[in-house]
């Protein structure tokens, strides 16, 4: 059957979905309604009431969607539509229900909503489909509360246990053990959550970045995560006074570090289009007005979708670290405390996509995620899908956040495509 038979058509121009457009608009305001501040910003961190309030009332509106829902013991939120084979895999799709502390009213959030939307339309239009589609709305993303990321997909996947949250603490000193306990989960009430039915996972996202709303284009292929490097970077120089000590005589670490810095960010943008290098971090000692910098330490975050690459330019850029640091009579230490590995998103997944927006005209563009999603942590473990819409100005984790409806809309028609094709 063809998805235009529902008279979906992902090409505004031509016809136009009212009733979907405003579903989207209203849900949008209704979810952002939980945690949302005096300023519009929505705060909603891991266990706290108005994430409670917010999964409590998405559960009902599964329902009302005619959707099974349902919990596991972390908190997850799930919504099934049973499938005519009920022995077949799990098509999942959705996103993170928490914010940041004054974050957007996107993040995470439109993912759910998408997927709920999507299986409510599917279900109303085509009835039972022959495989069983879930929407997740996943406990936890962000890390802002607990210093833990990945909370809802990692349980899923099994990387996470209960073991690795035992001795966590929010900035309030309540463990997350209580936290969880208080929102009613921990305690066997629900199934544990680690599955082992997935057919794949398919999550919608903002892009975070300005990449698509420059291109006028309206939807992100995802083909990896980028991977990350990050450092600390420590100059050794020697204090003296800023008054007494000769330029030529100096081992002044803060000259040294800024032509490192220099070099880095340089050799970056020769490099390849696709490395980004930032330093967002740096500290002097003893970092006095009058005196010599003896000490200077910067961080390092190197990112590209493709390791070999990664690894290459550290290599490269260590090498001519030294060579700086000997120029300047100074020493060098380098500690690294990051090595995130790129993931590649399904290649299969990518295909229907792609072929649905070719069938019809709609732009898109095939890119990496510089961004952390938790389709990184599913992708290792089922077929996974990333797929973006734009985002105003990249504005995010902010109340500014922003994505216009008709983008909204244009990525929610595509997912409906794709769980049709798959679970149809
Ligand atoms: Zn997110």
């Amino acid at each position: 059957m063809d998805v235009r038979a529902g008279g979906i058509n992902l090409n505004r121009s031509e016809k136009k979905s009212p009733a979907l457009f405003e579903q989207i608009e209203e849900m949008v305001e209704w979810l952002a309604s939980f945690g949302k501040n005096e300023n519009n910003g929505v705060t909603r961190p891991l266990y706290s009431q108005d994430w409670q309030f917010a999964q409590q009332a998405l559960k009902e509106r599964m329902e009302e969607a005619g959707l099974h829902a349902y919990y596991d013991d972390v908190g997850n939120l799930f919504g099934r539509l049973t499938g005519k084979q009920e022995k077949a895999p799990t098509i999942l799709t959705g996103s993170h229900i928490d914010t940041v502390v004054n974050g957007g009213k996107y993040d995470g959030a439109y993912g759910v909503i998408a997927g709920l939307i999507a299986v409510q339309y599917l279900y109303e239009h085509f009835g039972l489909p022959e495989k069983n589609i879930e929407v997740v709305s996943l406990c936890e993303e962000e890390g802002s509360r607990f210093p833990m990321t990945y909370w809802g997909s990692g349980s899923i996947t099994g990387i996470k246990s209960f073991e690795d949250v035992q001795n966590l603490k929010d900035s309030s000193g309540i463990s997350f053990v209580e936290a969880m306990r208080q929102a009613g989960f921990g305690q066997g009430n629900y199934p544990q959550p680690q599955r082992n039915d997935l057919d794949c996972f398919i999550e919608l996202h903002i892009e975070q970045g300005e990449v698509l709303e420059r291109e006028r284009t309206s939807i992100g292929v995802v083909s990896h995560i980028v991977g990350q490097r990050r450092y600390n970077v420590t100059v050794i120089g020697e204090s003296n006074h800023a008054g007494t000590t000769p330029m030529g005589w100096r081992k002044d670490a803060m000259y040294a570090a800024t032509e490192l810095i220099q070099v880095l960010i340089q050799k970056a943008k020769e490099t390849s289009p696709d490395l980004v290098a930032t330093v967002g971090q740096i500290a002097l000692e003893p970092n006095v007005s009058n005196v010599i910098p003896g000490k200077a330490t910067f961080s390092m975050d190197i990112r590209h979708s493709d390791e070999k690459i990664l690894f290459q330019f550290c290599d490269d850029i260590f090498k001519e670290f030294g060579l700086i640091a000997n120029r300047h009579d100074t020493q060098l230490s380098i500690h690294n405390w990051m090595n995130e590995k790129p993931i590649e998103m399904s290649e299969e997944l990518n295909r229907i996509s792609e072929s649905i927006l070719k069938n019809e005209s709609v732009s898109y563009k095939k890119m990496t995620s510089g961004a952390g999603h938790d389709s990184q942590i599913f992708a290792p473990f089922c077929p996974t899908a990333l797929l973006f819409v734009p985002s105003h100005k990249g504005i995010s984790h902010s109340p500014y956040e922003f994505t216009r409806t008709e983008d909204l809309e244009k990525g929610i028609q595509l997912l409906i495509k794709v769980l049709y094709d798959l679970a149809y």
